[in-house]
């Protein structure tokens, strides 16, 4: 019996990294199990910053789609669908728009940190600022009761549970459902160069990456600055590798590589060649199935025209409760 409704989106705006694993999908495939959940491409979300390069959405789309099936969503226990397949977002993101205080969208810590990551990006966009309203709507649609949120983007959901509770508010009822957040243990992880993991950035270590690919990364990784000859002793706690390696390698082993660094019995040449052994045994499964998935693209296409089928008849159900408290639309 599932615990409740689950809704959570990633967006189009590149592959799935590391980061985007271990802070999301890893939890999802837990979630679908105890859940009825619903997992989306958001499309949509990409173009606050993608507008002005629509092919690259697109592409990303199916990455992004590939991504969650490798990592083991199952269309058998879970919606998994773009949100552009379903119009009802827009149409629920427009109404609740028109009951949004702007300086309740400029207060949202995330809209000053996103728009320095952006830095060169033109953020002026409606689109951009308007973001948590479509990402309430996106929530709101499928009444759902829980949204998996890290600390950091509590601030955003609660923005979502205000709107929500304006919109009960001012139409005196109880159409939409203030959604709690599921608070997951989500692994920080630091991108290549110790800031976070972004494809921003250009920090990032892809699913989709080929084993060259993630060698160069991983080889290329900083380490301790102060490491600066073999000889010298490191500290791990400061080291972007190490924080691989306490996710990665067994905790006997990871306690030898904290010893043997510190006294520089391990060079980091050797300590990224294992922490790159390690990964590709963890992530083979994945790894391998999404390969075979990549050269079926109309499978994937085909699991999300299911899921938005399942999605929208959903998201209309809440649809009509709204345009009926609302009083939108005429009938003689
Ligand atoms: S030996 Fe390993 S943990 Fe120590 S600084 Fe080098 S890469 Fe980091």
């Amino acid at each position: 019996m599932a615990k409740g409704r689950v809704l959570s989106g990633m967006q189009a705006s590149g592959m799935a990294h590391l980061g985007n694993y271990h802070g999301a999908l890893k939890n999802w495939v837990r979630l679908q199990d105890e859940y009825e959940c619903f997992f989306f491409v958001a499309d949509w979300h990409a173009l606050t910053t993608l507008f002005q390069e629509p092919g690259r959405i697109r592409k990303h789309c199916r990455e992004i789609a590939t991504d969650f099936l490798a990592c083991g969503l199952d269309p058998e226990k879970c919606t998994i669908f773009m949100q552009s397949d379903v119009l009802e977002h827009a149409e629920l993101s427009v109404l609740l728009g028109m009951i949004t205080p702007v300086p309740w969208l400029e207060r949202v810590p995330t809209y000053k940190d996103k728009q320095r990551e952006m830095e060169g990006h033109d953020l002026s966009s409606i689109g951009f600022l308007g973001y948590p309203v479509l990402q309430a709507a996106d929530i709101a649609i499928y009444r759902a009761d829980f949204v998996p949120v890290g600390e950091d983007q509590l601030p955003h959901l609660e923005l979502t549970r205000e709107i929500v509770r304006r919109f009960n508010h001012i139409y005196g009822a109880d159409a939409l459902v203030e959604p709690k957040e599921l608070l997951t243990e989500a692994k920080v992880l630091p991108g290549l160069d110790g800031r976070k993991m972004s494809k921003s950035y250009n920090n990032a270590v892809y699913l989709a990456d080929d084993d060259e690919t993630v060698r160069k990364k991983f080889m290329s990784a900083v380490t301790d600055p102060q490491r600066q000859r073999r000889n010298d002793p490191g500290r791990p706690e400061v080291c972007n590798i190490f924080a691989y390696h306490k996710l990665y390698t067994k905790p006997e082993r990871l306690a030898e590589i904290d010893r043997d660094c510190r006294s520089a019995a391990i060079g980091c040449v050797d300590c990224k060649k294992e922490l790159i052994q390690t990964f590709f045994t963890l992530f083979a499964v994945i790894r391998d199935k999404r390969r075979e998935l990549e050269a079926k693209p109309e499978h994937v296409r085909q699991v999300l025209d299911e899921g938005a089928i399942r999605a929208r008849s959903v998201a209309q159900e809440t649809m009509e409760t709204v345009r009926e408290v609302m009083q939108m639309g005429w009938k003689p």
